[in-house]
């Protein structure tokens, strides 16, 4: 066992239980990439604002045109080793809940029982004018059978990750609308500018209030929405454990840091806390 996998086992131990953080880091392993905005726009460079996405139809218009190609590869994403390292973080008594990032919802489908979806969930879409709700995969449907996708495996990409979608593909989408009012449907997201809804964040708050440390796994923590919960647990006097690859928002603040490929560690110190457990001591 690495001497990282002692230190990190030895501090999970001291302290538990834990709430984690997570971020696109986590996900980059199940082929999602890291988008800078992580709301699904297909390899967008400009992350769309809430504001514009409200006001503005030509916005809109541009959104669902690239998510329609995007969303296939997030909606089709299989959890990796890193979501179940939380899984079975929690399963050992660790863990008593993970706020995440992501909008994938991969660590639901991963088997985690207790997590909050931070910025929204990406496969469900909501109408601003009556609330209906209704399943992103309805949507795509709707939207495959109104327009016409161009072949991604063909398009160019740009050396800034953007794509050359030809033009009348984005000015001649049809826009999907609610299917009961035809009022403006958005996906269930916090997207940039937006604001992340005060029971949510109640909610993580509680979740770091009944454990003993926070450990932020694969984020860079560079929206302030995340990188508050860490400066809240710091102030309570809790330890905060970050591993990550780069650096992140709170390298300063942090207990300690493990860079070096952290989700083999995390899964390491999963599986040796349930042969602890699984093994009870008879001294
Ligand atoms: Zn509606």
């Amino acid at each position: 066992m690495s001497e990282s996998v002692d230190t990190l086992l030895a501090i999970l131990g001291s302290h538990r239980p834990w709430v984690a953080l997570t971020g696109a880091g986590i996900s980059s392993a199940s082929g999602i990439p890291t988008y800078r905005d992580h709301k699904g726009t297909w390899l967008g460079s400009h992350p769309i604002q809430h504001d514009e996405f409200i006001s503005d139809r030509s916005k809109r218009q541009r959104y669902w045109s690239r998510s329609a190609l995007g969303w296939p590869r997030v909606g089709g994403a299989q959890p990796n080793e890193s979501h179940a390292a939380l899984v079975k973080l929690e399963h050992a008594g660790l863990l008593t809940g993970v706020i995440t990032q992501n909008v994938d919802r991969l660590h639901q489908r991963a088997g985690s029982k207790s997590v909050v979806d931070l910025h929204g969930r990406l496969d469900r879409v909501k109408c601003l004018d009556c609330g209906q709700v209704t399943s992103r995969e309805a949507i795509q449907s709707w939207i495959e059978t109104h327009n016409e996708l161009p072949n991604t495996a063909s398009l160019t990409l740009r050396p800034d990750g953007d794509a050359d979608l030809p033009d009348h593909y984005v000015t001649d989408f049809k826009v999907p609308q609610c299917m009961k009012c035809r009022g403006v449907v958005m996906p269930e997201v916090v997207f940039f500018g937006g604001t992340v809804p005060g029971p949510v964040v109640n909610e993580c708050y509680q979740m770091i209030d009944a454990a003993e440390g926070m450990l932020v796994v694969g984020s860079s923590l560079s929206v302030y929405s995340g990188l508050r919960f860490c400066r809240y647990a710091v102030d309570q006097g809790k330890p905060l454990i970050i591993l990550n690859q780069g650096q992140t928002r709170a390298d300063g603040l942090c207990t300690h840091k493990f860079s070096s490929a952290p989700f083999t560690l995390m899964a390491e110190c999963a599986d040796a806390f349930l042969i602890q457990k699984q093994e009870p001591c008879h001294g």
